[in-house]
């Protein structure tokens, strides 16, 4: 038997190369290390921002939430009004009519004094109407209600109309008022009750917020030809709006203090009212005003 002995190997390998390849694998481990440390970091910030999320999603519920229940809330605000403002009309359509009766004489002559009593008591009532009304008013155009009643009909006459009916009032607050309409009818598809409430409404605010002996001009302007309105302009010289105040006018319940509104009673009603209606009838209804010179009010309205 030959007894080889085996070659003794000499790899011969250079310190360099052993280094080299000790500090690759070490290299190796360090990378992944870095690896699983982002890795584990940008877990962290994905459930952070899933529990952002959650709370994001959980805020956004309970505004839903109280949106709802505010809107349920407005909603029985609104029938409370209502319901409430039927029942107040009917006695105190009763109480007008019984004032009346003994204003005329049904139950015999009356005493100058009992006649001042009882004038004083039919004109509180007129005022209590006044509000049961504008509150029934409101209660319907929010409830979305409103079906207007629309017919062609001469803006004009209507003005002339209320300007006639309005006359003892401006004489006794001794306002000069004028009309300035074209001699021929201007008409416009409207809602004859509602538009006529509108426009008086804009003629009563003009005659409660100007002071006596002033000015207050109604004008009707046809469309020019081509155009598409015809508008309503109510200018008084009375005690103006200042500039922060526009904005709150149209508002509901909202009255803006002046030197006159402490005299002249109102709910912050009428203005919100009208612009719904307006609104209604594809218009629009803009002012100008300055502080103790005067409020232009312009309502427009498709021809
Ligand atoms: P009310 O007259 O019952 O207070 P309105 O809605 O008709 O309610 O008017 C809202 C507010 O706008 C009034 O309180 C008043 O301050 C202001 N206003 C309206 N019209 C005029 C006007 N022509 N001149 C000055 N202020 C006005």
């Amino acid at each position: 038997m030959v007894n080889r002995k085996q070659p003794k190997r000499n790899y011969n390998v250079p310190v360099h190369v052993i280094k080299r390849l000790i500090n690759t694998h070490t290299n190796v481990d360090d990378h992944t290390r870095e690896l699983e440390k982002k890795l584990q970091a940008q877990i962290v910030a994905l459930k952070q921002a899933e529990d952002r999320l959650k709370d994001t999603e959980e805020q956004f519920k309970n505004m839903v939430d109280q949106q709802t229940a505010l809107v349920e809330l407005n909603d029985a605000k609104d029938e409370f009004i209502s319901l409430a403002s039927h029942q107040l009309r009917t006695p105190a359509t009763g109480v007008k009519q019984f004032i009346g009766m003994l204003l005329e004489g049904y139950f015999g002559d009356l005493t100058e004094e009992q006649k001042t009593v009882l004038d004083y008591a039919y004109e509180s009532n007129e005022r209590q109407l006044q509000v049961i009304n504008d509150l029934l008013k409101v209660a319907q155009v929010d409830a979305g209600k409103v079906v207007l009643n629309k017919q062609v009909y001469d803006l004009a006459d209507m003005l002339e109309d209320i300007m006639q009916e309005q006359r003892a009032q401006f004489e006794k607050r001794n306002q000069h008022v004028f009309l300035d309409r074209p001699d021929s009818p201007v008409t416009a598809s409207v809602d004859v009750g509602r538009i006529r409430m509108v426009v008086e409404n804009l003629i009563d605010n003009a005659s409660k917020y100007t002071p006596e002996g002033k000015k207050i001009t109604v004008s009707l302007h046809q469309p020019h030809i081509g155009g598409k309105f015809v508008s309503i302009k109510v200018k008084d010289e009375g005690v103006g709006i200042a500039e922060e105040d526009i904005p709150k006018i149209f508002q509901k319940f909202s009255r803006v203090d002046n030197p006159l509104s402490v005299k002249v009673g109102g709910t912050g009603i009428g203005l919100y009212w009208a612009k719904k209606i307006v609104d209604l009838h594809d218009g629009t209804i803009s002012l100008k005003s300055k502080p103790a010179r005067g409020t232009t009010f312009v309502v427009k309205i498709p021809a």
